[in-house]
């Protein structure tokens, strides 16, 4: 199970794949990842167990950022304006990893999170034309009790983009893991 990074009705303003005319000099298919509005300063969860990693790309991309990798998944929160956590620290679902901003290439405060399955460490679905990020809202739909497609708000240029599935060759399902 995962959990949204924001607890209650988020706003999700950018969805997985949309923008395909920005992110293709990323080399991606569209939008690698979920964004959210939020006030510089709101508290940003662990979508679930893993260790963190803090980065900073300063002006550039992420800006601050934390990678939380567990053994089955990996969480990518960018935009921060402060870490909460520690290089290698043990996080735990639900724990406060951060605190949201706009660092980063963001041209408003948002949260913007990357999701990933991982399999012995190694990404799952890497030529899925998002280096292995999928649409997070995806599992939650799945995975109850926090399903985003019904538990968030959306923007209506965002709204299409919940629903995307990937090919059934580049989509992973629920495995039953539970960590
Ligand atoms: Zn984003």
């Amino acid at each position: 199970m995962i959990l949204s990074p924001f607890p209650g009705t988020p706003l999700i303003t950018q969805g997985t794949g949309q923008h395909p005319e920005i992110y293709s000099q990323y080399g991606y298919l569209g939008h690698n990842g979920i964004d959210f509005n939020a006030p510089v300063g709101t508290k940003v969860y662990a979508p679930h167990d893993g260790v963190a990693t803090v980065k900073d790309d300063g002006a550039n991309g992420y800006g601050l950022y934390v990678v939380i990798d567990g053994p089955a998944r990996r969480s990518l929160l960018a935009h921060l304006s402060k870490a909460l956590v520690k290089n290698g620290e043990a996080v735990y679902q639900g724990n406060p990893v951060g605190l949201s901003g706009k660092s980063g290439s963001s041209t408003a405060p948002h949260l913007h999170w990357t999701y990933k399955l991982l399999k012995n460490g190694v990404v799952q679905n890497k030529n899925n034309g998002y280096d292995g990020a999928m649409d997070a809202t995806e599992v939650t739909r799945l995975w109850l009790p926090q399903n985003m497609h019904h538990d968030s708000q959306y923007t209506d240029d965002a709204r299409p983009y919940l629903s995307m599935t990937f090919a059934s060759n580049q989509y992973i399902k629920n495995t039953g893991a539970t960590t």
